[in-house]
């Protein structure tokens, strides 16, 4: 299996390289007028504000008087509506059939469903955390192309405990698993090797209902992630109960991709390493208020993850924006922003859609509306700090200065 795994590594190191980064070229010089900007989460708002992107950056920002519009730009009303920095959804899967041989597929429906999963919410940056890595690298390939317009995508491999096929995933699917730390070492090689951008582990593998969670063994953990961090990327985590939590940070992990539907509140243990270590949580709440149980378990099961990201939130870690949309079908965020703020204010939630996740992967030129910034903008129709789904009401998501979505 590890040969095949090879030789499919040597077709998408040629595709990569066949790829080219050419999504900022040929970006039309663009002029939003009139909007609030937030320029990040924490400033003040900037109002009847001009923004100017040229070349895939932000060339200028400003009040109307102070900014001058180039005579060429295509002009974007944005009167009564807010620009915020683009959005990034740090846990999304390209599983679903459609992706399915993305590289040759028919352009169209890849940009249809591209759209009702992701740019219409404002996302331009996407952590794919765990597909058939040759349809998300051609994806990848054709939106930096420009033929299928998206967000940026980074990509992670899973690796799974052995024993731990989980439940919700079709059993003849073939998974990656780990019975040894060497195992576990060369799946992460063979991952980075693929050029891919992360690495997942399940350190909880949900069995199904009333069976046993199983959960890797720390060692096994640690060795894909000393591989990872050699690399310079990062590792995220399924922990499913507090068993995987602990497992997260014992093998030095740095981001659950959920929190632990069923399980307690984070002990002031726990939180104590999070902080320490720098552990990153992304929410994952909708996904588990919508799970196909009695609405009493699910309004239980929403009421103790809230609870999770509140603690985290309130001891300052650094919450991620994710939804785990691909694997579920529920593409609007609406929902998603209502549960985050029983646990957090509008300018954190701004802050885990944009500030965070460019701050925690590096993206030092994203995040916020800025001159010199990559020009990823989110037009709104609404100001989030006074009703918090407003995030969800996009008007044009804008990304490397080129319009990917544009509400008719
Ligand atoms: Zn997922």
């Amino acid at each position: 299996m590890i040969g095949n795994l090879f030789r499919a590594a040597l077709f998408l190191c040629l595709l990569a390289a066949a790829a080219g980064i050419s999504a900022t070229a040929n970006a039309q010089t663009l002029a939003l007028v009139g909007g609030k900007v937030y320029a990040s989460p924490d400033a003040m708002p900037l109002d009847d504000a001009v923004v100017i992107t040229a070349n895939g950056v932000i060339a200028a920002i400003g009040s109307r008087s102070d900014v001058q519009i180039p005579s060429d730009a295509r002009v974007i009303d944005c009167a009564g509506k807010t620009v915020v920095a683009g959005f990034w959804n740090s846990h999304v899967h390209f599983t679903q059939a459609v992706w399915k041989d993305a590289g040759s597929a028919p352009a169209a429906p890849l940009a249809e469903h591209m759209q009702a999963m992701l740019t219409r919410w404002g996302f331009t940056t996407v952590w794919d955390l765990g597909s058939d890595g040759r349809d998300t690298l051609a994806l990848r390939r054709r939106v930096n192309s420009g033929e299928v317009p998206g967000p940026d995508i980074h990509t992670a491999g899973g690796i799974f405990p052995k024993d731990g096929h989980p439940a919700y995933l079709p059993a003849e699917m073939k998974l990656p698993m780990a019975s040894t730390p060497e195992e576990a070492a060369q799946w992460a090689r063979t991952f980075m090797g693929f050029g891919l951008d992360g690495v997942k582990l399940f350190t909880g593998s949900f069995k199904g209902s009333g069976k046993p969670v199983v959960n890797m063994d720390p060692a096994i953990a640690r060795a894909a992630v000393d591989v990872a961090h050699a690399a310079g990327k990062p590792v995220f985590a399924h922990p499913q109960n507090m068993a995987g939590v602990d497992a997260v940070i014992a093998a030095g992990v740095d981001i659950m991709a959920h929190t632990v539907a069923g399980e307690p509140v984070y002990s002031p243990e726990q939180l104590a390493r999070f902080k320490q270590q720098g552990i990153a949580l992304i929410p994952t709440l909708s996904l588990f208020a919508k799970l196909p149980v009695a609405p009493d378990i699910a309004t239980r099961l929403v009421a103790t993850t809230v609870s999770q990201v509140k603690v985290f939130s309130d001891t300052g870690g650094p919450v991620l924006f994710g939804t785990d949309v691909g694997f579920t079908t529920y593409y609007d965020t609406t929902l998603e922003y209502e549960l985050m703020h029983r646990a957090m204010s509008a300018r954190q939630i701004l802050a885990s859609l944009t500030t965070n996740p460019a701050q925690y992967f590096k993206a030092a030129k994203k995040g916020r509306v800025e001159k010199g910034f990559d020009a990823d903008v989110v037009v709104l129709d609404g100001d989030p700090t006074a009703d918090v789904t407003n995030l969800a009401k996009v008007t044009y998501t804008i990304r490397a200065g080129k319009v990917i979505y544009q509400k008719l």
